[in-house]
């Protein structure tokens, strides 16, 4: 079946075509800008052809146009006809809890996710919403499959996800903890128990998603049980830009130190802080180590603190899941930051772990699933690169299949 992956943001559209006879992705490309002046870059793997235009794109309609003429195109083009696109799977940032795993899109779907979901991710829902119709009014009788970065999280209990608030208030708005990265954790996972011999029954895993967004989740027989991220994607360790969480109370304190609006203290907390906050030097973690390199102790600072926060986590979902049988780091750092890996890993003898330094330090996303852990440890440790539109493709299939 091909599959059309979207991941539909703001002004951006990202777009993966997935043959799922052999998971392999037969073009790829992104619509930028839409609503400004617009731009398309579009590029079919197999052929090695690439194609990149500025066109004007007012709406995300207009950007679904552009996907599908790239994708039918006689030159960059890979299909003959609109129809080989047999069905279409969104991302979605946040489903609250009326979406516990992926779905159909239904009239009654699309309702839900304007007048529940909306509230809870604004900007994202809303992207996600454009791209949706624009997919209904390019391609009206294909199916869509809407898969939901907070689904593989609601299996977490109560315990786990209630915030000390009033009930009333929990009811009122649905404040509680969420996470999200739910589609990379349910991959890395799925993998790391067909490598524990296939059986998800009895297994205690915690998968470390770590890229500019960051989150740790707590897999017990193949169930979420507990995760970083919470009510938003602000929550649990520190990120490129991300405070993470922090004493609440240290929120009005800022507001009213630097006067800020509730809206450009929530800007902040997402934009300035984290690694950016902390090293004043960069957000991405390429440039800290660089500038590790040359000395800079604020950039060493601002890796100490999330290797010691992913440590921390390490500890505490291996005590909430009362065992651990393997550890996955995932995504931009946890497939290829070495010394961040090293941070969590080291000194932790007392829980069983024991890995490769030196594979360790060799070992990047590129070089695919890698054993960090000797054979005496307890914990098997891997890296595993994450394939998110691949979950989705494989999602939109079977739900697809299953009508
Ligand atoms: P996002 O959350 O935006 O998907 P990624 O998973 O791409 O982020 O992670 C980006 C982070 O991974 C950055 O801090 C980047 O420095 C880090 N990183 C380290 N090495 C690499 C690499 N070889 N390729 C991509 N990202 C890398």
């Amino acid at each position: 079946m091909n599959v059309l992956v979207v991941n539909a943001g703001s002004s951006s559209l990202k777009y993966q075509l997935f043959d799922t006879s052999n998971d392999t992705v037969v073009a790829k490309g992104l619509c930028e800008r839409i609503g400004l002046d617009g731009a398309i870059t579009h590029k079919q793997l197999l052929a090695g052809k690439e194609y990149a235009a500025k066109v004007p794109m007012p709406t995300h309609t207009d950007a679904m146009k552009y996907v599908v003429e790239a994708l039918l195109s006689a030159e960059h083009g890979c299909l003959k006809s609109m129809d080989e696109i047999h069905a279409v799977g969104h991302r979605i940032v946040h489903g609250g809890p009326w979406f516990s795993q992926s779905v159909l899109l239904t009239k009654e779907v699309f309702d839900t996710l304007d007048q529940r979901c909306r509230d809870l991710a604004p900007l994202h829902t809303g992207a996600h919403l454009q791209g949706i119709q624009g997919c209904l009014d390019v391609m009206p009788n294909t199916p869509q499959v809407l898969v939901f970065d907070t689904a593989f999280h609601q299996t977490m209990p109560e315990k786990a996800y209630m915030y000390g608030i009033p009930y009333q208030m929990y009811k009122d708005y649905a404040i509680r903890r969420y996470g999200a990265h739910g589609t990379s954790h349910r991959y890395v996972a799925g993998e790391m128990i067909k490598l524990l011999g296939g059986k998800a029954e009895g297994t205690k895993i915690i998968t470390c998603h770590l890229g500019n967004g960051s989150s740790i989740s707590a897999v017990k027989d193949g169930k979420v049980i507990d995760t970083s991220m919470g009510f938003t994607p602000l929550a649990g360790v520190i990120m490129g830009t991300r405070c993470g969480d922090m004493d609440p109370a240290i929120v009005p304190f800022i507001m009213n130190k630097e006067g800020f609006t509730p809206d450009q203290m929530n800007e902040f907390m997402n934009k300035k802080c984290g690694f950016l906050g902390i090293s004043e030097v960069s957000s991405d973690c390429r440039d800290l180590e660089a500038a590790i390199a040359d000395g800079n102790s604020q950039a060493k600072l601002a890796m100490d603190v999330l290797g010691y926060q992913i440590k921390k986590y390490i500890g505490s979902y291996t005590a909430a899941m009362g065992g651990l049988d393997a550890i996955v780091f995932t995504a931009g750092i946890g497939e290829n930051t070495a010394s961040l890996r090293a941070m969590a890993l080291d000194d932790m003898e007392y829980f069983g772990i024991d890995y490769d330094k030196e594979l360790n330090s060799k070992t990047f996303g590129r070089h695919g699933v890698t054993k960090l852990s000797t054979d005496k440890s307890r914990v098997q440790i891997y890296m595993i690169p994450t394939n998110e539109e691949l979950m989705i493709a494989r999602d939109t299939e079977a739900l697809v299949n299953a009508k």
